[in-house]
């Protein structure tokens, strides 16, 4: 008998409140992407280099030519999929749509790429926005990945400790030099929560890692401060 009510309440949800694929809404089984969205998104997998994740076409064990040439703030950066025109409408969703449901798929995904990594760092950091954006935007979607991320690993979740202390211009659309040039001295810690950091490893997330450029002026103000390791995790990144 309660077989039969649990089997009829879970079709009647399934009528009302069919689990729709989190990038197209068509209806799917289980949540996440349907198969022609799945099939879309370019996973990133191994080989590739090191430090920043970029890929490679064949596996060399080594450094890319970037890290060859400057070895950036941060120790190590993963990411789940390669930020293209397709992936893009599924960032953008999360970052000015529908942020709740599509932030559980994109930490669970994140998650499965660096679970072992979370769980054996200390703290858990957002790359935060200044306070004018956030007015705007009325959420951090870094904020959102970062606390379900801690919360899948058991760390703490920090969101104090980092600042963003100038307000700068988008890093969309500028070369690499200008937005080096931008986001210099623009973050800072605060000082209240910068014990926290102590020869620690820090895990710093953010939404898409492009030309590196905020991932490592973040890092280089936590290793500043006294962090130990810095590992970035962004969902996406920006194919170079
Ligand atoms: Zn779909
Ligand atoms: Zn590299």
């Amino acid at each position: 008998m309660l077989n039969a009510l649990s089997y009829f309440v879970s079709k009647f949800r399934d009528i009302c409140f069919p689990i729709t694929c989190c990038n197209c809404g068509k209806i799917v089984d289980s949540e996440g992407l349907c198969l022609d969205c799945w099939k879309k998104i370019k996973w990133l997998s191994d080989p590739k280099c090191k430090i920043c994740g970029t890929p490679f076409e064949i596996d060399i064990n080594a450094l890319c030519p970037m890290c060859i040439k400057k070895k950036p703030y941060f120790d190590k950066a993963i990411s789940t999929f390669e930020y293209d025109d397709f992936s893009k409408s599924l960032v953008l969703k999360f970052k000015h749509g529908d942020a709740t449901y599509i932030c559980q798929q994109l930490a669970v995904w994140l998650y499965r790429v660096s679970g072992e990594v979370i769980k054996n760092s200390d703290i858990i950091i957002p790359v935060p926005i200044h306070f004018f954006k956030r007015l705007k935007r009325k959420y951090n979607q870094s904020e959102l990945l970062a606390q379900r991320l801690g919360k899948f690993g058991g760390i703490p979740y920090e969101p104090r400790v980092l600042r963003k202390k100038k307000h700068t211009q988008q890093q969309e659309g500028l070369s690499r030099n200008a937005r080096l040039k931008n986001i210099n001295g623009s973050f800072d810690v605060a000082p209240k929560y910068a014990h926290l950091l102590h020869g620690k490893t820090i895990i710093l997330v953010d939404d898409v890692l492009t030309t590196g450029a905020t991932a490592n002026e973040c890092s280089k103000i936590l290793k500043r401060a006294g962090a130990g390791k810095v590992v970035v995790l962004t969902m996406a990144r920006v194919s170079l």
